[in-house]
């Protein structure tokens, strides 16, 4: 039995009973699949080993986090193993990176780095829960994502082992393994190819991010890891670039009387470099702040930096520009009262979640496209036009500065024909952000969910090398089957 196998070579917990099992067949998504046995590894040595006997069994092998993945990313019939009880430690706080193991929790990381007033700037609103393995695999961001960029734009290094048990540290300038020097005998020749094919946007977690890879500045092949979702490593631990806490924030909150004029005035917006612009409907804030009126929508507008009257000018001469098409609804300098504010839009994906009756939900599918800003005006008329034609009731809220909307159609998963409906609005929405140049996710991933609408973005010669890609790194197809590319003989 695999359970007694994995026993004698590991120290780490190993649970196959009915209630484990159904702990770990589920995500933030709205499926689930049943794990045969769930492991909790207590170093890289018992990972090589569990990676070497799934290979010679041939029995698939996923890495979890936290489970908050939205699609269905950590979830599997096979092997899980969960980094989230053993492998969860700062290794090292230098200057400008930390080396941290994959279980390590996000808030965790933000206290202690905290006290140095340092921050790794990924600021996803799960983060009091989601691991850095998790955020690497899915390269997830937030609202600071328009001022520092996302995961894939931190990571240094990273220490990985692959499906045959082998182990590497990959990274810029280091010494490349053998499946890193054929990744970038694939990707170098095609360089113009995947330029051209991918997204104009200012994040991406769809397929592999090859077009990070190799870039202009030169050969990064640590970023082939993000947003992969365990499907070409386990990542045993990472280097990550730190940045320094700006000394003051200033945050405006404006109302709106709907969602067309608050998109009209996000580029204009734009233009004074705020470090945060974010979006909220009315159906995510729960219980509704009385400041907030009978605006429908809001935009929370945050300029940082270490000079506050700059701060004070930027975020006026904003407000002049915007010539009162809005109403303030909030504004504070102070750190507790810009906290307390942000907390509203923390929560915005668990208020959604509260709309739920039995199996009528907010369905993530089209939850996470990205456009170009100055696209959303029209973006938003086409989507609010869809929902009409559906008769869909819908939630939307996001992070507008980057064109990143989070729209959720409330839908039956429980009714056949409501599904099939879901599934063609997605193609429709879907074929307008890529006729746009956008993408399918910005920052919530494929998973089991999306993995099919892949070809669809990058068409058939980009998807070619991600499948060439998977072979390199996973020739037997074992690591998280189901997500990334499909093939027909590997089931999740
Ligand atoms: C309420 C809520 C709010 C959210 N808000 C945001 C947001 O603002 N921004 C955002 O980007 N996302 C958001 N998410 C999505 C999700 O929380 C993030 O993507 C998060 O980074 C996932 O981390 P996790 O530890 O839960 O990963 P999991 O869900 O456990 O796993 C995610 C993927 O990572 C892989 N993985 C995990 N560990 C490893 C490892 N060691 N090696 C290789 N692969 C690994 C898994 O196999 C899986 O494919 C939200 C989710 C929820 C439920």
């Amino acid at each position: 039995m695999i359970a007694d196998e994995l026993r004698r070579i590991s120290k780490g917990e190993v649970l196959f009973d009915d209630w484990s099992r159904t702990i770990y067949s589920v995500d933030a998504s709205h499926i689930s699949v049943r794990p045969e046995l769930i492991q909790k590894p207590i170093d890289v040595e018992e990972v090589r080993k569990i990676c070497k006997l799934c290979s010679a069994k041939n029995i698939a092998i996923t890495a979890r986090g936290a489970g908050t993945g939205l699609l269905g990313q950590s979830l599997s019939s096979g092997i899980v193993l969960d980094f989230t009880v053993n492998m969860n430690r700062i290794v090292e706080i230098d200057d400008d990176f930390v080396v941290a193991q994959p279980g390590l929790v996000k808030a965790k990381l933000d206290k202690e780095l905290g006290k140095k007033r340092k921050v790794f700037p990924p600021d996803p609103a799960s983060s009091n829960f989601c691991t850095i393995g998790g955020m690497i695999a899915n390269n997830a961001s937030g609202p600071h994502s328009l001022s520092y960029g996302n995961t894939i734009d931190h990571i240094q290094e990273i220490s990985v082992v692959y499906a045959d048990g082998t182990s590497s540290i990959i990274g810029h300038g280091l010494e490349p393994d053998e499946k890193i020097s054929k990744m970038f005998s694939l990707v170098a020749p095609r360089a113009a190819l995947i330029r051209r094919k991918y997204p104009k946007v200012s994040k991406n977690s769809c397929g592999y991010r090859l077009d990070a890879v190799l870039s202009d500045r030169g050969f990064f092949p640590q970023k082939v890891f993000a947003a992969s979702e365990g499907t070409l490593g386990i990542i045993t631990s990472a280097k990550l670039k730190i940045v320094d806490v700006p000394l003051y924030r200033g945050l405006l909150v404006i109302g709106f009387q709907d969602l067309e004029s608050l998109m009209k005035v996000v580029p204009a917006i734009l233009k004074f470099f705020p470090s945060a612009l974010e979006l909220l409907d009315s159906s995510v804030l729960w219980p509704r702040p009385k400041c907030f009126g009978i605006t429908s929508c809001s935009l929370y507008i945050e300029f940082s930096g270490d000079n506050l009257s700059d701060i004070e000018m930027k975020l006026l001469r904003c407000q002049s520009k915007l010539e009162g098409k809005y109403e303030i609804l909030q504004t504070a300098f102070d750190p507790i009262s810009i906290s307390k504010i942000w907390e509203a839009r923390k929560n915005a994906l668990n208020n959604i979640m509260k709309l739920t009756v039995g199996s009528r939900k907010p369905v993530g599918l089209i939850e996470d496209t990205v456009v170009n800003p100055t696209q959303l005006f029209e973006y938003c008329i086409f989507l609010k036009r869809l929902y009409s034609q559906y008769n869909l009731d819908y939630t939307m809220y996001g992070h507008v500065g980057n064109g990143n909307l989070h729209t959720r159609p409330l839908v039956d998963i429980g009714e056949r024909q409501e599904v099939n409906l879901l599934e063609d609005l997605a193609r429709k929405v879907f074929k307008r952000v890529i006729a746009y140049g956008g993408t399918i996710t910005g920052e919530h991933g494929d998973g089991l969910v999306r993995s099919k609408y892949i070809p669809q973005l990058y068409g058939s010669q980009v998807y070619s090398l991600f499948v060439k890609l998977k072979r390199i790194f996973d020739p037997q197809l074992i690591m998280n089957p189901g997500k990334k590319v499909l093939f027909s003989n590997a089931r999740p």
